[in-house]
């Protein structure tokens, strides 16, 4: 049992006993891992402020069996301002929640991390619509993932023709491949995503979006989500209803 160095945000927290916590961290180089802060919920330790959610942290702690025990918490970010706006809490906390259930463990997730940062970095720092970026963050994470390509239609590769969307498979398709019953993307949301894909690092998030192009997006990504990750998250709901 040797003492570990972890940098990683916090994606999700819950109790463990009455004055414990227990944390999951997207921390680099290793991923989705576990950690154990005890005595992390007494207001005077010195753990507390690393282990809320969206703490970008540099952690000490001892490897366990199929965990870590911290025993330090050095804040590098804690995105306060978040907190500061109901939108913005509302985006971060789901998308927080869709990386710790979605994310694999045993491997380095950096391609995320990177993602969830400048994210988080949008929703405090920028005017950006909080639906938005989190509706570029599922795009971006969807790439990631290797769900989806960005190179137009899923069967030939063709992204010079307008695009349709097939709610059955969650497949973006061209209309040589369609095979009845597909939605044509509104050109801004053909225009958006392959935007999103074709680009990296805080400069996905510099684009606006119609309201009514805001809605396809957010319903073709719901369900590409649902096919190919197998999550339909209330929080992303909730967000949408405020
Ligand atoms: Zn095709």
């Amino acid at each position: 049992m040797g003492v570990v160095k972890l940098r990683g945000i916090v994606i999700g927290e819950s109790q463990n006993g009455e004055s414990s916590k227990r944390i999951q961290v997207l921390a680099k180089g290793v991923g989705r891992v576990m950690l154990s802060a005890r005595g992390a919920k007494n207001t005077k330790s010195k753990l507390l402020s690393g282990t809320q959610l969206f703490s970008y942290c540099d952690f000490l702690a001892y490897e366990g069996k199929g965990f870590y025990s911290m025993t330090q918490a050095d804040l590098i970010e804690s995105f306060y301002g978040i907190r500061t706006d109901m939108d913005k809490l509302a985006e971060a906390v789901y998308l927080a929640e869709l990386v710790d259930k979605t994310c694999p463990t045993g491997m380095e997730q950096d391609d995320t991390l990177r993602l969830l940062l400048y994210s988080l970095a949008a929703l405090e720092k920028t005017q950006l619509p909080p639906r938005l970026i989190s509706r570029i963050f599922e795009v971006k994470y969807l790439q990631i993932s290797g769900f989806l390509s960005g190179e137009g239609c899923m069967v030939c590769g063709n992204g010079e023709e307008s695009l349709f969307f097939s709610e059955k498979e969650g497949e973006l398709l061209c209309k040589n491949h369609c095979h009845g019953g597909e939605i044509p993307l509104l050109t801004a949301v053909q225009k958006a995503i392959s935007f999103i894909t074709q680009r990296d690092g805080n400069q996905i998030f510099a684009f606006a979006l119609s309201d009514e192009a805001m809605v396809q997006m957010d319903g073709i990504l719901r369900r590409y989500l649902e096919v190919h990750m197998g999550v339909r998250l209330k929080s992303r709901e909730f967000s949408k209803e405020l």
